[in-house]
Order: C-alpha cells, then sequence, then structure tokens
C-alpha cells in the first residue's frame, strides 16, 4: 500500500487520552492510521516527533480586509498569520467589504482568490437596511452561495454595514429561523453604549479604561437578553459572537438550560487581559467591543468553556493601521479604531491558558478550537474532525516550549497586540493542511499564498447540547 503523505510519530488525542499513531493521508484527506508505517512508503514523510497533533484549529471570526480596505490586513498577510498560528480553516467575516447579496459574496470570493495561505469559509451579511428596503431576497442569494452563517451588528460598526434596530432583528430572526443557519450577533446595546461613550468623553476622560468603562456590561446584558427573547420566540439559532461578561455567561447558561436555541464564543483577550491593567498599558492598542472587563469575567467565561455554556473560541481577529487608525496625530482614545488581532495567538494561547494550566482538559481543547466550530458552521467532518475521510488538517504543537509574544515577529500586519511580553508555554511546530505542511516553525511559511481553497457550508448542523449542570 501507499500513500500521499504519512504523518509519523503523531500523539492524537482520543477523549482526555493520548494515542501515538502515523497517520496516512490520500488525497489531502485521512485515509487511516496505524502504529507502525515502517515499510509503507509514500512520496512526503513528515515526522511530528511524539508531539500533540490536534485537529487543524478552526477560526470563525475573522476580518481579513480586502479591495477598497487593502490598506489594513487581508487574506495574503491574515492567513500566513493563521497559518502560523496552527489555524487550518477560518470563517471571515461579511463587513470590509460588505456581502449583504449574492454579487457582493462574487466581488470577495473574486477578490480572495489565489491569496490564502489557509482553507476560508464566508460569513453573509443581512442589515436593517434588507428589511427597510425590502431586501430580504438578497439572504436567500447568499445562502445559495455557501455562507457559513449572518452577521448581525447591534451597534454601528462600518458604513458599510448598517445596525439592526429590535423590530428590525426581529424580522430577520424569523425570516432566518426556518433554514436553520445560525446568526451571529454582535450583543451591545446601542442606547447605553452611545450615551456613556458620549458621557465619558464630554466629562473629559482621555485613559484607557475609560473606553471600556464606557461600553458598560450592562449594555452587553441586555442586548443578550434581548436576543434569547427573539431566539425563543421564532426559534432562530441565535450566537452571541466575542461574548465578554459574566451576566453573559449566566443569561447564556440559563437559555440554555431552558432550551433556547442559542450558542455562544469568547475570545482570548476576554480570558486573560483586563481593562484596569491592558487598556491603561496598551491604551487604544488594547481597544475593542466589547472592551476588555475585570477577573470576575475571565473567572466566569473559562467555567463557561468547561461546562458547554460557551460553546468555542473565536478571535475577533481586526487590526487597524497603526499611523492612520490607531495612533494618528490628534487621535484619541474615543475616536482611534476599535479592534486587535489575534489568529496567531489563538492556538498557543489556549494550549498554554487552557490546557497547561489545568483550566481545560484536553478533550475541551479540541472542543472549543476546532470540533464545535466546524458543527456549528456546518463544516463538520470535513474539517474539525480526526475522523478517517475529514481533510488532514493538523496542528502540531510543542506543549512545552515556551516564548513571549512579540508582534514584530508575528506574520500579521498589525505590528501590535495587548499580548504583547505574554509568556506563553506551547508552540506551534508544524500546520498541515490537506497533508501539506504550510507552516514550518523552522523555515517559515513552506510557499507562496495559494493553498487555501474556498470551503462552503457543506450542511446545515446544530452543535449537540454539551451543557452539564
Ligand atoms: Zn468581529
Amino acid at each position: 500500500m501507499s500513500v500521499d503523505v504519512i504523518l509519523r510519530n503523531a500523539d492524537l488525542p482520543q477523549g482526555n487520552r493520548r494515542v501515538r499513531v502515523d497517520i496516512l493521508v490520500q488525497n489531502g484527506q485521512i485515509a487511516g492510521y496505524v502504529q507502525s508505517s515502517a515499510g509503507m512508503s509514500a512520496p512526503q514523510v513528515v515526522d511530528c516527533q511524539g508531539r500533540l497533533v490536534l485537529p487543524g484549529a478552526i477560526d470563525g471570526h475573522t476580518h481579513f480586509n480586502e479591495l477598497e480596505f487593502a490598506a489594513r490586513e487581508g487574506f495574503v498577510t491574515g492567513s500566513a498569520a493563521a497559518a502560523a498560528g496552527g489555524v487550518t480553516t477560518v470563517v471571515d467575516m461579511p463587513d470590509l467589504p460588505a456581502v449583504r447579496s449574492a454579487a457582493q459574496f462574487d466581488r470577495k470570493y473574486a477578490a480572495v482568490q489565489g491569496k490564502a495561505y489557509v482553507d476560508y469559509g464566508f460569513w453573509g451579511g443581512m442589515t436593517g437596511e434588507d428589511v427597510r428596503e425590502g431586501w430580504m431576497d438578497r439572504i436567500d442569494e447568499q445562502i445559495e452561495r455557501g455562507v457559513c452563517a449572518f452577521k448581525l451588528y447591534m451597534t454601528p460598526s462600518v458604513p458599510t454595514y448598517p445596525r439592526v434596530d429590535e423590530a428590525e432583528m426581529l424580522e430577520l430572526f424569523t425570516k432566518i429561523a426556518p433554514t436553520g443557519i445560525p446568526i451571529g450577533i454582535h450583543a451591545e446595546n446601542y442606547a447605553i453604549a452611545d450615551y456613556y461613550v458620549q458621557k465619558l468623553q464630554r466629562e473629559g476622560r482621555q485613559d484607557g479604561p475609560a473606553w471600556a468603562q464606557a461600553r458598560t456590561r450592562l449594555a452587553e446584558r441586555v442586548a443578550i437578553q434581548l436576543v434569547i427573547s427573539l431566539a425563543e420566540a421564532t426559534g432562530a439559532r441565535a450566537h452571541i459572537v466575542h461574548m465578554s461578561t459574566r451576566d453573559g455567561v449566566e443569561l447564556v447558561r440559563a437559555a440554555k438550560q431552558r432550551g433556547v436555541s442559542i450558542t455562544a464564543e469568547t475570545c482570548p483577550h476576554y480570558l486573560r487581559l483586563t481593562a484596569a491593567e491592558a487598556m491603561r498599558e496598551f491604551g487604544s492598542f488594547a481597544k475593542i467591543a466589547p472592551p476588555l472587563r475585570a477577573e470576575e469575567d475571565i473567572a466566569a467565561l473559562w467555567e463557561g468553556l468547561r461546562d458547554g455554556t460557551v460553546d468555542f473560541m473565536g478571535t475577533d481577529h481586526a487590526p487597524y493601521v497603526i499611523a492612520t487608525e490607531k495612533q494618528a496625530p490628534g487621535m484619541d482614545i474615543w475616536t482611534s479604531l476599535p479592534g486587535i488581532p489575534g489568529v496567531e495567538t489563538l492556538v498557543p494561547f489556549m494550549v498554554s491558558e487552557g490546557l497547561n494550566q489545568g483550566r481545560l482538559s484536553l478533550e475541551q481543547l479540541v472542543r472549543v478550537t476546532s470540533r464545535h466550530s466546524a458543527i456549528h458552521y456546518g463544516l463538520y467532518p470535513k474539517k474539525g474532525s480526526a475522523e478517517v475521510g475529514a481533510d488532514a488538517d493538523f496542528t502540531v504543537i510543542d506543549e512545552h516550549e515556551a516564548w513571549v509574544v512579540d508582534p514584530q515577529r508575528l506574520h500579521s500586519k498589525a505590528q501590535y497586540t495587548p499580548f504583547q511580553g505574554l509568556r506563553l508555554t506551547g508552540k506551534v511546530k508544524q500546520t498541515i493542511l490537506r497533508g501539506q505542511v504550510i507552516y514550518d516553525d523552522a523555515g517559515d511559511l513552506q510557499g507562496p499564498p495559494g493553498t487555501g481553497q474556498y470551503v462552503p457550508r457543506q450542511r446545515v448542523q446544530r452543535l449537540e447540547r454539551w451543557l452539564k449542570y
């Protein structure tokens, strides 16, 4: 028997145990596992050296900017950062440029051709404007293109993507409910968030933590309460993106226990950084929406990941240009744009702070970095699975290697991160996409971009309820 690739000496998670196997890859897919491939031949053999080999991580929340927004992170640098961070699939957000129709989808699809190192799916878009203008059929055409989910902003985000009000949300939830496709909601109440931003601005506050004080936890709380009410009323699948507060964890947990169709994600920065410290130290380089919170939120979010309230991780990777959008002359904490990178540090962070610190078991780590995202976005078991027949996407980790996050050494265009100086134990040694090594820690990216392919939604799938109570 011969295969295309053999990945030797891989320590593969099997629940919370690890099994040492050789992985056989044929046509980019997992063809089988053997205890020893001695005597077998393949044109390519990769020695994983007994390291932990995780299913390739999935980041379902990136904002790679293309076309008229190409001064920022685009697919070339963004997906390079993903590859270097052990992320083999991203699902990219629909805002820059806007993807809110089939024509706009096709424009983005064409612009991305040949640029990605890793595989990618697309979010679709829907806004209050679709309701007001009678453009609801644009949702159906995007579903036909294979979008994985739809994004809704309750607060104004970028000019290309208007917010929704409460009635428009109800219309959109009702429209999407029968399809079973999830809606991801940026959940902050606009009136409350905006009022306190203006109030603190008028009071002359210029310190970093003022941003976090203005975007209150109550703004997130009441927004999530509304989402839960609408999901319960319509049966739509609602997903809280970048959930940041203990309040959110408690609300989502209670809603899940009632049987409401709701899921949630959080991001690494909400699991480690506090507004009081990081926003004082990094100012606008730690400015995001929703903002960083406090220790009690960090503890609650980890607990949520453990018990299944928080279903999986995303990064909200959205860096801006330092010279013109973060620290331009005359710019302050209120006018600098909210966004930070994250795709490159996701896996090392979760290995270091989750697995190695004992906050997550091996099985939980796999669930929240790949498996659950793949199911949620309709990509499983092609992605997020180590089953025979799945794409041979893997992340080879040295769990013991320590390193310090330095934005100058990351592949992102960002050149900043509020994780700067953070010491992590756990490093990506190789990233394997459909059997090919696309990144090697010793030799960097293994070729030009273009290895990544578009992956449409395979089917509509629902996460089974993992919540243990
Ligand atoms: Zn986002």
